[in-house]
């Protein structure tokens, strides 16, 4: 039996005017599964968690949601899946208002969606706990919190909504090991305890490889490999996952591996290379890569990868 994806993403494009960031990406994503989303800066992860939750406009191909079309939403029903799909920025203190306390910024999604007040500020001070927040954050301003604490008001803003899918941004940038790791397991324990289903956008492979079930690698505004997470980190196909999993820090001897230099930066998408987009910076490029692009073809169960010349 087919089960139907909760997110469908197919062909869809992203520009800022004249400049395309995400190019004809395609992606499906499973109620309950956590999905990560990895590539350097500059490869159009944000502007697609930010498409998805309609944040952003595409300018080509479809998402649907739950089966049904976004960018086919009335105005009503936009506001609707504002409350089921959500994104949690990476920067969370600078995206919520610097002039208003916690308490306002928690009372801010039950004005915007109507909700009943009593009933739901309620459920916000029985969350508190949860997501590990106090009555004594209510009446701070954000530059008052932690990296880690601005995170969790960002994540309890989000659940007061009962969202099904959350974008996370890259949510442990700037936090230390011990508050990352904690903030992990408050998302897993959520998914578990809410039902939700997650996409995190992380440079963190280490995050991505204990938090994902499936791993999607971004370059230059393609996906480039999908597969299931264990196996794509065991037996990355496409160069460059091997050159960002090659790249992992780690103090394990089993685990290290030579570190595959890439030559160059990521280039821009205002002109991006003839053929594979990843010719001019990959070590197995062959005279085909250069003026042949190609296309993602499945490798396997769960797996796919654009790639000429599969290392794996
Ligand atoms: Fe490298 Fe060629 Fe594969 Fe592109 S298609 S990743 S250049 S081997």
């Amino acid at each position: 039996m087919t089960v139907r994806p909760i997110v469908a993403i197919d062909r869809v494009s992203v520009a800022y005017g004249d400049l395309v960031v995400v190019h004809e990406v395609s992606l499906d994503i499973a109620a309950g599964e956590t999905v990560g989303l990895v590539g350097e800066s500059g490869s159009g992860k944000t502007s697609l968690g930010k498409a998805i939750t309609m944040l952003k406009d595409t300018i080509d191909g479809t998402i649907a949601f739950e089966g049904e079309d976004v960018r086919a939403l009335v105005a009503s029903d936009r506001l609707a899946f504002r409350r089921r799909v959500q994104m949690i920025f990476q920067d969370p203190v600078s995206s919520l208002s610097p002039r208003l306390k916690i308490r306002s910024l928690l009372a801010e999604p039950i004005e915007v969606h109507g909700l009943p007040f009593e009933a739901t500020w309620r459920q916000i001070e029985a969350l508190m706990a949860d997501v590990g927040l106090s009555a004594q954050h209510l009446d701070k301003y954000p530059h008052e919190l932690s990296g880690g604490q601005a995170r969790r008001v960002a994540l309890l803003r989000s659940l007061v909504l009962a969202p099904r899918f959350i974008v996370c941004d890259e949510p442990t940038a700037g936090l230390d090991v011990s508050v990352q790791g904690d903030l992990l397991n408050l998302l897993c324990d959520l998914q578990i305890t809410r039902g939700l289903t997650y996409l995190i956008i992380s440079h963190n492979l280490n995050v991505i490889r204990r938090v994902t079930d499936t791993v999607a690698v971004m370059y230059l505004g393609q996906i480039v490999e999908v597969g299931e997470t264990a196996t794509l980190f065991a037996r990355p196909a496409h160069p460059y996952t091997a050159s960002l999993i090659a790249a992992i820090p780690t103090i394990d001897p089993d685990r290290r591996r030579s570190p595959i230099v890439l030559a160059g930066e990521i280039p821009s998408p205002r002109k991006p290379p003839t053929g594979c987009r990843f010719h001019p910076r990959c070590p197995s490029a062959q005279a085909r890569c250069r003026t042949e692009a190609p296309a993602r073809r499945d490798a396997g169960p769960g797996r796919s990868v654009a790639c000429h010349f599969p290392v794996a």
